[in-house]
């Protein structure tokens, strides 16, 4: 089997840099680490970095020795807050580009805008934008009518261009004064340029990554739309040796959570089929 793969493949900048900086504060006390919620949204690197005493927990009142980290989609004010109370020693992986959102919303607020976040309202990177405003953000997952004068519009690192762009656009009609900030990371906006590029050469495509990664399952749905013959898989495991019959080119693409290895291993087997 021909298999190609994309040129921006495996851990991002804002991953790469999260997990050295955990490994490092591992080495260094020997455990006790603690992060709050998964540092990455990946699984398998997950359970590995558990094996070096990273462990994730969902509250941060549960953490009484060690060390705390923030992981890379940040995390909400109150537990930054509490987080500081502890005492305990705090590593910040946030990545600077989800905190270049967060800087933005709140210029945006200060400068007497209603802000909008559009992205999804569950994922921790937006619920921590949304609770460093003083006011109540507005979050739009779909193109909305909104009436106001002044709107100030942000963007989840994570998102695709053509969500972003019909949002805004919906957003014109009942808006005075419309300021906004592309804030999608340019390693998404990359990675999904060349998944789509690839598509359209192959008669197959497989997205590897954690199915709650944000990233992944958006660079999935992209790619869906130009290779109708796509798969989003976690690990080797999930591959079906159906899918590869007719098949005689394989396009393989990665989120920015996922390791170098799973997506080598995958490699390796569909090289096989
Ligand atoms: S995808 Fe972008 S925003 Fe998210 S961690 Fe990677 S570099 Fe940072």
């Amino acid at each position: 089997m021909n298999v190609v793969k994309t040129k921006n493949i495996g851990f991002c900048f804002g991953v790469k840099r999260a997990i050295k900086m955990v490994l490092k504060a591992a080495d260094e006390t020997g455990g006790k680490v603690f992060t709050l919620g998964p540092i990455i949204h990946n699984p398998q690197m997950v359970n590995l970095l558990k094996e070096k005493g990273v462990t994730p927990v969902d509250d941060v009142h549960e953490i009484t020795e060690g060390t705390i980290v923030f992981r890379t989609h940040g995390i909400c004010k109150d537990e930054e807050e509490y987080a500081k109370t502890t005492g305990l020693k705090i590593i910040d992986t946030t990545c600077p580009f989800v905190k270049r959102v967060r800087k933005h919303a709140n210029y945006l607020e200060k400068s007497g805008y209603q802000v909008v976040i559009v992205g999804d309202r569950n994922h921790p990177e937006v619920k921590s934008v949304l609770s460093y405003l003083d006011n109540d953000g507005i979050v739009l997952q779909e193109p909305t009518t909104l009436t106001a004068r002044k709107v100030g519009v942000v963007s989840q690192t994570t998102l695709d261009k053509g969500t972003f762009v019909g949002i805004v656009k919906e957003l014109i009609a009942g808006v005075e004064e419309l300021r906004i900030y592309n804030t999608i990371c340019e390693s998404t906006q990359i990675r999904q340029n060349e998944a789509i590029e690839l598509s359209g050469k192959v008669d197959m495509m497989l997205v590897v990554g954690g199915k709650n990664s944000s990233n992944t399952t958006k660079l999935y749905k992209v790619v869906h739309k130009v290779q109708p013959n796509t798969h989003h898989i976690e690990t080797v495991d999930d591959l079906r040796p159906e899918w590869f019959r007719n098949v005689s080119r394989v396009g393989l693409t990665g989120g920015a959570s996922t390791p170098d290895l799973i997506i080598d291993i995958v490699e390796g087997r569909a090289k096989n089929f």
